[in-house]
């Protein structure tokens, strides 16, 4: 059978495996990192380093398809592999949503709304960017953040030398504060053919910059959530995309704004687990795989709730309620910020 290749081992390289494999595929993981929590599950894992080209060169001829469950994966290793088999999502959905600020500048070119932006290299940049933009703001570093790392609130103008102090000189941008009511996500997939489905927007509840709740269905009228999947659709096929995309949205008075995408599958997907006959990660594997997309419509209404490091000391009482279905992904130490499992708890059918 085919083999499906995933560059990164965590807990999204876990469900994927899972997936493949319930579809009957093979899976070779590529994660330099120790102890990858999709370790347990792959078929194959090369520990080998993202510099090593033997090993990428080993790993591609062993796979038929490159996927990926991380957006930060080196450019000169992807150059290579790019050579050797497909990459799908492709290389375009990479380079923006590596990139806060190409991603900011793609999102608008399409006609989508997103906060007020403006780079900021130095402190002559923030001053004129906090000129700009105004204040509250916040400071977030181009590449590598997640969870709300390498980010910095600037209340008032006073604020920006601590803001440039906390992301140690890294290229960045400065955001406009956006006056939300509440977050939203659209889990979007688009096939090899072109076709797309969107799984129904979930609303997502942050804490401490690490996502806690994603509930299902989001509060949104008619109009709120065809513009969420139409603005959704139009950036996978822009993109030209193969797979899951996460697409974080504001819900504004003024409209829906784009917060970032995620070119994977996403946290605020995992509810589709539980809730969805087919889940974001067949969905994805189905897509990479040139399968048709499945049926993403729920079944029920559901609460997913992260289970972060000692949150994991929930489980056996959580075990014991016959609405909730347990993922736990195998990390050994349940360190602060962790993200050691998810629960989906069913609210009942779908509304
Ligand atoms: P992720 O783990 O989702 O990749 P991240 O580190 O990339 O997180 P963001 O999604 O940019 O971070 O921001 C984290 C959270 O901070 C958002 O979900 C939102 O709650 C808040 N936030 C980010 N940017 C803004 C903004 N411009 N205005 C208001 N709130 C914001
Ligand atoms: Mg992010
Ligand atoms: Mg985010």
């Amino acid at each position: 059978g085919a083999v499906i290749g995933i560059l990164g081992g965590g807990q999204l390289g876990r469900m994927l495996s899972v997936a493949a494999s319930r579809l009957g595929f093979t899976c070779h993981i590529y994660e330099p990192g120790a102890e990858p929590p999709a370790g347990h599950v792959a078929h194959r894992l090369t520990t080998a380093s993202y510099e090593d080209e033997a090993a990428l060169r080993a790993f591609a001829g062993s796979v038929d398809v490159i996927t990926y469950e991380f957006e930060n994966i080196p450019a000169s290793a992807l150059d290579f592999l790019e050579t050797l088999k497909p990459i799908r999502p492709g290389r375009k959905a990479l380079r923006v949503s590596q990139d806060r600020l190409a991603e900011k500048a793609f999102l608008r070119g399409i006609g989508l709304q997103t906060a007020a932006f403006a780079a900021v290299d130095d402190e002559i940049d923030l001053a004129e960017a906090i000129d700009e933009i105004g204040t509250p703001a916040i400071l977030k570093t181009r590449r590598f953040g997640y969870d709300g790392k390498g980010q910095a609130r600037i209340m008032a103008p006073a604020d920006a030398e601590a803001a440039l102090a906390a992301l140690a000189g890294a290229p960045a941008v400065l955001e406009g504060f956006v006056e939300f009511s509440h977050e939203v996500s659209v889990i979007a997939a688009r096939g090899l053919d072109g076709e797309t489905a969107c799984f129904d927007p979930g609303q997502n509840v942050h804490r401490d910059g690490i996502l806690h709740t994603t509930t299902i269905p989001a509060q949104l009228s008619a109009s709120q959530r065809t513009d969420a999947v139409l603005l959704a659709a139009k950036v996978l096929n822009t993109l030209n995309y193969v797979g899951v995309m996460g697409v974080e949205l504001f819900v504004t008075p003024g409209g829906l704004i784009v917060n970032e995408i995620a070119p994977r599958v996403h946290n605020s997907g995992h509810w589709t687990q539980d809730g969805c006959l087919i889940d974001q990660f067949e969905q994805h594997i189905r897509a990479v795989a040139g399968w048709p997309l499945g049926d993403g419509r729920r079944h029920s209404d559901i609460e997913m709730l992260n289970l972060i490091g000692d949150d994991v000391a929930q489980v056996p009482a959580l075990a014991k309620d016959s609405d909730v279905a347990i993922h736990l992904y195998g990390k050994a130490e349940a360190k602060p910020g962790r993200k050691m499992g998810h629960v989906n708890r069913r609210l009942g059918p779908a509304t």
